[in-house]
């Protein structure tokens, strides 16, 4: 087994690494979230010691003493970025900077330790690097790299915990929804809220996740693929999906997303597109629309586009809103102009395919 050190991390070589041939099979066909690459990242944080022991090495079961708290009171963050192969053979991370900030406000949120953004950048990118192997080539295909921070002190007592393990995992992924690129049928909730002032629905914690599992099962039982949540106050206002963040396009070329107010995930994906957007001279609105604006501008015309976004799934047309008593259909289920332009500009930046003017791509090999 190979050892060496790199910068802060002691690197491990797996020594029994999943055998080539079978590697390639998974990375032609991924799927997602389907197969985990060989290795992963662990760095352990105490009151005592600090950040301490971190570690690239090969991929193992963790081992908790069942009275660990994340069991019990879901002290648990987590993050999600890409690498993405590049034309000339290396890759590349896209903005991992932002995720490490955004780590920290999750973290903030739920009383969780800080990590230095240089040490979380670095293990992602030490990770990626060691498992390059696992990078997709074809198509969309890429190496979704999921960090994550859970509190291990041992105690049944609820308080802030005194003890944290960060870890990243590599797996890699092809595209989010089954039907490729068409669109994507979202119910609103009435029953179920997200995410309410003073809440936790600008962290990314596991706990959000859970939450919105019983409006997900609600949404497939109508027929939906994914829930659209409005504002806890008044249930009017157009928040987000439960894993993605949402934007309008209307008629006259003008785009609009909701404002974060602090309960909706400040996503990666959105603000790069509203950068993008803007340096094609579009108009973007950073500002609430209702539900009732969204079904009015349907019957109007005047809403000629609605698509999701976040790292995961990119751009994913909405052509299907459904809720108690109304089902009305957006465009004609594809990728729209608008849509399909920005998807297109941000994955050719992503994918090393076009000029990087905001200094996101983030070179690894
Ligand atoms: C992660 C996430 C997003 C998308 O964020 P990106 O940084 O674009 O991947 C949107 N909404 C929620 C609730 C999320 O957890």
């Amino acid at each position: 087994m190979e050892k060496r050190q790199a910068g802060q991390f002691a690197i491990e070589q797996s020594a029994t690494p999943v055998p080539a041939a079978e590697r390639e099979a998974m990375v032609a066909n991924p799927g997602f979230g389907k197969y985990l690459t060989d290795h992963m990242a662990t760095i352990r944080y105490s009151a005592e010691k600090g950040w301490h022991d971190a570690r690239i090495g090969p991929r193992e079961n963790l081992s908790l003493n069942p009275s660990t708290m994340v069991l019990h009171y879901a002290g648990e963050i987590f993050e999600g970025m890409k690498t993405y192969r590049h034309p000339d053979g290396g890759a590349a991370l896209f903005r991992p900077d932002a995720n490490a900030r955004r780590f920290n406000n999750s973290a903030a949120r739920l009383a969780m330790a800080q990590i230095p953004e240089e040490l979380f950048v670095e293990s992602v990118r030490e990770l990626a690097r060691i498992d390059q192997a696992w990078i997709p080539s074809e198509g969309d295909g890429s190496l979704y790299m999921r960090p994550f921070m859970i509190g291990t002190e041992v105690a049944i007592g609820n308080h802030p915990s005194d003890s944290f393990l960060y870890a990243v995992i590599a797996s890699p992924v092809g595209s989010y929804f089954k039907g490729g690129v068409s669109g994507v049928s979202v119910w609103v909730s009435e029953d179920f809220t997200r995410a309410a002032p003073g809440g936790t629905g600008a962290a990314k914690c596991g706990g959000n996740y859970a939450a919105a599992l019983a409006a997900q099962a609600e949404a497939a039982k109508q027929g939906c693929e994914q829930v659209v949540f409005l504002d806890a106050v008044e249930r009017r206002w157009i928040e987000e999906l439960a894993g993605m963040n949402v934007f309008f396009v209307f008629e006259d070329g003008t785009l609009q997303t909701p404002p974060l107010t602090g309960t909706i995930l400040p996503g990666v994906t959105r603000d790069s597109l509203i950068q993008l957007a803007r340096d094609k001279g579009m108009t973007v609105h950073e500002t609430p629309y209702a539900i009732d604006e969204w079904r009015r501008d349907i019957a109007s015309g005047k809403l000629v586009e609605v698509f999701a976004c976040g790292t995961a799934a990119v751009v994913a047309p909405i052509s299907q809103i459904k809720g108690q008593g109304f089902d009305l259909k957006i465009g004609d289920g594809g990728m729209a102009p608008v849509t399909a332009d920005l998807r297109k500009s941000l994955t050719d930046i992503q994918f090393g395919r076009a000029d990087d003017p905001h200094g996101w791509v983030d070179r690894i090999s």
